[in-house]
């Protein structure tokens, strides 16, 4: 009987970790991340984002939806994380910084499932500048709204390494955990983004200054689920992995939220920073192009 149930209760762990899709901030976190970037931006290009305040953060999620239609979006999956610690060891100095460095040195099947993050940034980043340098503002929304999603994900630490669900270290379940459920509970109203925007030289080397701050954090996540799955019963804890399940009733999420709740804050804003830095930059770099409502409005 005990083996019965200790098969079943194994099966469903790998069920949960086939389907388990990997998200990178719940949808609720990546709207108010995009939202505030918007609100960091000067001058006219902070009134073309704030006319189009509403389609970029509604639309932050956009990526996440495109991931989960691999019929029509087959490479979208690798562009949300990067499993850094595959690559190379900390702090992955070795990891070719250009797209066909690293092509020539992992080849192409290794890095489709290790991730690229840094290079799909490094994509949009490009074709933000090529579009505002053009004149092609109807496109402007959408793109810096998906680089925007792109950029928030190598934000949450569970994004930059291979143990992305605790799947590896018995805290399997806590990426929706940390990043959903608790964001949404704790932390909506909370982030208030303050801090310099920076100039981005190189958007990939910007991408691993990131990555290398999320991967020193992830530990830290890995050690509160640990103390808040011990501090609920047995039978709640074989909750946490589904994702469909209510932790509500238990005290899992409030104590995850107290050891960590500052990290999931500081992250957040420090997103929102990156992103408002990183459209700022696309901007200077196509030459300080006037948007259309501006010239309409003159
Ligand atoms: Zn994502």
């Amino acid at each position: 009987m005990r083996r019965n149930l200790f098969s079943f209760l194994l099966m469903v762990q790998v069920i949960c970790f086939i389907v388990y899709p990997l998200l990178g901030w719940g949808f609720n976190a990546h709207k108010i991340i995009n939202r505030e970037a918007v609100n960091l931006l000067p001058g006219i290009l902070g009134a073309y984002f704030s006319h189009h305040i509403d389609y970029i953060s509604s639309h932050a999620i956009d990526p996440d939806l495109w991931r989960d239609d691999p019929k029509k979006y087959p490479n979208e999956m690798p562009g949300h994380y990067i499993d850094a610690d595959l690559y190379d060891d900390y702090p992955f100095e070795n990891i070719p910084k250009t797209f066909v460095g690293l092509v020539n040195k992992y080849g192409e099947e290794k890095i489709n499932r290790w991730g690229l993050a840094p290079w799909r940034i490094e994509r949009y980043f490009r074709m933000l500048v090529n579009q505002m340098r053009s004149g092609q503002w109807e496109e402007v929304p959408l793109t810096a709204a998906a680089l925007g999603h792109y950029i928030s994900d190598i934000h949450m630490p569970l994004h930059v390494v291979e143990n992305y669900n605790g799947q590896l270290s018995g805290n399997f379940g806590i990426h929706k955990r940390w990043e959903s459920d608790m964001v949404d509970k704790y932390l909506l109203d909370r982030i208030n983004p303050n801090g310099e925007l920076i100039t981005v030289d190189n958007s990939v080397e910007e991408m691993f200054k990131i990555v290398k701050e999320s991967y020193r954090y992830h530990l830290r996540l890995l050690s509160a689920d640990s103390v808040a799955r011990e501090s609920i019963p047995l039978k709640e804890q074989a909750k946490i992995a589904d994702r469909d399940a209510s932790m509500e009733g238990t005290s899992y999420i409030e104590i995850l939220f107290r050891e960590t709740g500052d990290l999931a804050n500081q992250r957040m804003e420090t997103a929102t920073v990156t992103v408002a830095s990183f459209w700022y930059s696309a901007w200077i770099e196509a030459g300080k192009p006037r948007p259309p409502e501006m010239v309409i409005g003159e």
